[in-house]
């Protein structure tokens, strides 16, 4: 029995001088394992191939029959995230906002070529006074900091998965668990990042296609390296860092389960991970306390990653605004989204403004964008139109359908009414629609309530904070209550929306119970309710 290369060989060239008997050979362009000589590693532990695989190209020529055992031997990981079935926090710095960015949007990207030829991505920040620049490594070299130089660099970028986004996100999650976490390791394993991702469900794809992805995926994040140069802002002193991983592969353990013929065949990985020095300046617990640092996080949904995971393919565009969203709704309710910010999120810079000449290029941009951003929508993430850059006339036409009451008297009324308006809703885009959009802005998006971040740690102040804490509980609305009050006054969602000042498709989501209603949408829907 022997092993053989599949096609998901990337050609990287790793595994041929490794081979201990010369088996592994290239014919056409293409590597392959002459079966005559391959005697499965006899005296290695392992599979030498296999184990040196980015891809994990070779597999047993035959496929492994019965069940996947359980390995005891394994190193135990760290503790699970997402033990509320929810969401965990986790380390949202810059460094990993742009990290995220850089693995959805790849060559998007205006990356440059530097004078001594390595590849590089600059992000200024703190309105320049301050940059990141990123660059391309090869996480298991013995120098994982020499950055690799074009074109070796954009075939990397070029590699980029979007879902290796999600490993970026679960990294981050998981270090907010850590003191030090620029000294501390931590250890995750295929088991994890299987149900992490939702890929514990997939029952199409067999284990080693989920042990390729997961180890492809794992690794991608660890590819980038970073310098870093601020400037001291009030007791946080400047900080330069040269070079150095964002995050350190620092061991990949492979387990193997050997059945009769004496194959090896892969069962498990396990990935031992360290953060880079970037989480000294923004992931410091007690640099913080001390001012002198910043503790930067925020709260990572277990959706996101499940979601990213099931609308990569279809919506690629609607992946990347998810990713982008998670770090900008951090940012306070007011976020003054621009749609041309948006686009170049979702379809990259060139594409947009190659679209801005082209007609059809730019009907065929808008029809991606509205139905991108009705995806995420469908996911809970609305968006708040701001009316007087993105009237009715622009939106897309699944607001305006969303807008169509559920009851059929009222139904009859809008489309009596809608019949009577300059604008109808069935009407085709306005002329400068595009024109207009280039101004639209989006005011903000009502997130679901596990996208909240976690409550601070209060102060003890027993009178004051008692008296609040009550008041506040004894105004928070059901969904049953609000539905009860508005049929008590004989209201339809429409002429709640009315007079709330609200979307009838925030009215319809408030009354499913999809989002917790807010403080003061609770006072407000109190006095309209007269409740
Ligand atoms: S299993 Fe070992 S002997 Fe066989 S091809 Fe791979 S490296 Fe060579
Ligand atoms: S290590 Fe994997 S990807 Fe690289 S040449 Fe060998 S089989 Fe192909």
């Amino acid at each position: 029995m022997s092993y053989s290369i599949t096609n998901r060989c990337i050609r990287c060239d790793t595994c041929e001088p490794l081979c201990p008997t010369g088996a592994i050979k290239l014919k056409d362009d293409k590597y392959w394992i002459d079966p005559t000589l391959c005697n499965n590693c006899k005296g290695y532990s392992a599979p030498q191939c296999v184990v040196s695989c980015p891809v994990n190209s070779p597999v047993p020529l035959h496929a492994k029959k019965g069940r996947y055992k359980i390995d005891t031997a394994r190193t135990l990981p760290s503790p699970n995230l997402f033990t509320n079935g929810k969401n965990n926090p986790f380390a949202s710095a810059i460094a990993i906002w742009e990290l995220c960015n850089i693995l959805v949007q790849g060559a998007s990207l205006p990356w440059e070529i530097e004078e001594t030829g390595e590849l590089c991505y600059e992000r200024l920040i703190l309105n320049g006074k301050g940059k990141i620049v990123y660059r391309i490594a090869n996480p298991l070299a013995v120098e994982p900091t020499l950055a690799l130089k074009h074109p070796e660099a954009i075939s990397v970028i070029d590699s980029f998965d979007i879902k290796s986004a999600c490993l970026n996100l679960i990294y981050a999650a998981h270090i907010t668990a850590l003191e030090r976490p620029w000294e501390e390791e931590f250890i995750i394993n295929d088991l994890q990042i299987e149900e992490y991702l939702g890929l514990d469900k997939r029952k199409d794809l067999s284990k080693a296609a989920k042990l390729s992805l997961i180890k492809e995926l794992a690794q991608q994040p660890c590819r980038l390296i970073a310098s870093i140069d601020l400037p001291s802002q009030g007791k946080v002193k400047g900080i330069s860092i040269k070079n150095s991983p964002l995050w350190h592969l620092m061991a990949i353990e492979h387990h193997f389960q050997e059945d009769d013929c004496g194959q090896k065949h892969l069962v498990g990985l396990t990935f031992t991970i360290k953060a880079g020095q970037w989480t000294k300046i923004f992931l410091n617990r007690q640099g913080c306390k001390e001012r002198n640092s910043f503790y930067q996080y925020g709260t990572l949904p277990k959706t996101v990653l499940n979601s990213v995971m099931s609308i990569w393919q279809q919506h690629p565009g609607a992946a990347r605004m998810l990713l982008w969203l998670l770090f900008k709704t951090r940012m306070g309710k007011e976020q003054r989204v621009t749609v041309p910010t948006f686009m170049r999120v979702a379809y990259g810079e060139k594409k947009v403004n190659s679209s801005s000449s082209q007609k059809e290029e730019r009907k065929r941009l808008i029809k991606s964008f509205e139905s991108d951003l009705e995806v995420i929508s469908y996911l809970g993430i609305n968006p708040v139109f701001d009316p007087i850059t993105y009237p009715v006339e622009i939106q897309p036409l699944w607001v305006k359908l969303k807008n169509i009451p559920e009851e059929p008297e009222a139904a009859l009324d809008f489309w009596i009414a809608d019949g009577s308006n300059d604008n109808r809703l069935t009407d085709i885009a306005p002329r400068g629609k595009w024109n207009r959009l280039t101004n639209a802005r989006i005011l903000y998006f009502e997130i679901p309530p596990e996208w909240e971040s976690p409550k601070k740690v209060k102060v003890i102040q027993p009178q004051k904070s008692k008296q609040k804490t009550k008041v506040k509980s004894s105004i928070e609305l059901s969904s049953e209550q609000i539905i009860n009050a508005r049929k008590n006054r004989l209201l339809s969602q429409r002429e709640l929306a009315l007079l709330t000042g609200k979307s009838q498709s925030w009215i319809r989501d408030i009354e499913n119970g999809r989002f917790r209603v807010k403080g003061e949408d609770q006072m407000l829907l109190r006095k309209v309710l007269e409740m």
